[in-house]
């Protein structure tokens, strides 16, 4: 079965890549609702977050933290969402969402000034960022 996250972002890794360790490639995506968005991948084909060992799932989520750490010293957001979904993409992968209170605070990506943007809204592609911004931001979060 073809699976989208395993052949373009594990296998070609397509995509601004900003951590990687032996259980998950973390990228920044394009659509950066909020500075910072980025998507966890786990390298495994899985779908269910209830499969894994707990051996499995407590390495798992030590890897997404790490990541989430990253952003957060990179950006010191607010807040930071973790969203496990897999209702488009059925493999596992995190969106970690660095939430903003004040929308005026390095938020060259909001476009209505929606400093709690819906998840619906992270999938209507008006906050595309261009490769050059993501690889400006994938060099400051790995200084972290
Ligand atoms: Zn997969």
């Amino acid at each position: 079965m073809y699976c989208e996250i395993c052949e373009k972002r594990v296998k070609n890794r397509e995509g601004v890549v900003i951590y990687e360790d032996d259980l998950v490639i973390a990228m920044l995506r394009p659509k950066q609702v909020t500075k910072g968005k980025t998507s966890v991948y786990y390298k495994k084909h899985a779908v269910k977050f209830s499969e894994l060992s707990d051996e499995e799932r407590n390495a798992l989520m030590n890897s997404v933290v790490k990541v989430a750490k990253m952003l957060e010293k990179t950006f010191k957001p607010d807040h930071m969402n973790y969203a496990l979904m897999g209702n488009y993409w059925p493999h596992l992968h995190w969106h970690l969402i660095p939430r903003y209170k004040d929308k005026n605070k390095d938020n060259f990506f909001f476009k209505d000034g929606l400093e709690y943007p819906i998840l619906g809204r992270m999938i209507q592609g008006k906050f595309d960022a261009s490769k050059e911004e993501l690889e400006k931001l994938a060099e400051e979060i790995k200084k972290n």
